[in-house]
């Protein structure tokens, strides 16, 4: 990562783990194993039911919680669906959209876009997931699919909005398969995805803005994958569901391990 222009998140991404008592316990102890130093972000994205008992626990301290998914819509006849003006009164700082789980569950492109300007007009930031299945790895159209990807999920979005953005490059052959991508996999399509970003908002904008790895990253290769020049921090799963491991990734984006 390029510490110069960009400050390191490490997000975790609980899916459907930890009910909110459960969320309570591994928050205090989290917190309590916090270590002094401020050199990175730290977020956990949790479910919906989890938020307030998230947020109540990590007050004052630099944790930040964040949702998984979001409505488009901000307010009306949506059974089960929840706005990003609840979201970010409960006290989210970040929404993740268009994860490979719920494209698989049918969310478009179009849904992508608009839930990525729902959260950035209610103040919170969207980590936006990207990312190729095996078969198009194979078939080496990784980058030809990224770009659309973006392209689609983007359309429309002027300089000031995605300033305020994270994009994850989340390889779908990767994602909870312990299956890594290797370092230099995810260098190769993070740089794409910055190259894209600064044909469309320019140098500028491309570098300043904070990409993702995310995919089996664990307290055991993050430090690898962190030191490539293009991957600002990681997107992680199952190793966030421990505080202990998680804390470690954070400990692997350190500036002087690097
Ligand atoms: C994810 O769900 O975004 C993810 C990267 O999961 P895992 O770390 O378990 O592969």
């Amino acid at each position: 990562m390029n510490r110069k222009y960009r400050r390191p998140l490490i997000a975790g991404n609980w899916k459907m783990n930890k009910t909110p008592s459960q969320t309570k316990v591994f928050m205090t102890e989290l917190k309590a194993l916090l270590p002094k130093g401020r050199w990175c972000d730290i977020a956990l994205c949790v479910p919906a039911v989890c938020i307030p008992a998230a947020v109540r626990v990590t007050k004052e301290c630099r944790i930040a919680i964040g949702a998984e998914n979001c409505s488009p819509y901000a307010a009306g006849a949506y059974t089960g669906e929840i706005s990003c003006e609840m979201l970010k009164d409960a006290g989210c700082k970040y929404v993740i959209v268009g994860h490979s789980e719920r494209r698989a569950m049918g969310e478009t492109d179009r849904e992508i876009r608009d839930k990525v300007r729902a959260v950035l007009q209610a103040g919170m930031t969207p980590i936006l997931c990207c990312g190729e299945s095996l078969e198009q790895r194979e078939q080496d159209v990784t980058r030809e699919w990224i770009t659309m990807q973006l392209r689609a999920d983007l359309e429309g979005l002027e300089a000031e909005g995605i300033k305020n953005l994270v994009i994850a490059y989340e390889p779908i052959w990767a994602i909870g398969t312990g299956r890594t991508a290797t370092s230099e996999q995810a260098q190769e399509v993070c740089e794409h995805i910055r190259t894209v970003l600064r044909k469309q908002y320019g140098a500028k904008i491309a570098r300043s803005m904070v990409i993702l790895y995310g995919g089996s990253m664990n307290d055991k290769n993050a430090s690898e994958l962190l030191a490539q020049p293009d991957i600002d921090g990681g997107l992680i799963g199952g190793a966030s569901l421990d505080p202990e491991k998680f804390l470690r990734i954070v400990e692997a984006s350190r500036q002087d391990q690097l």
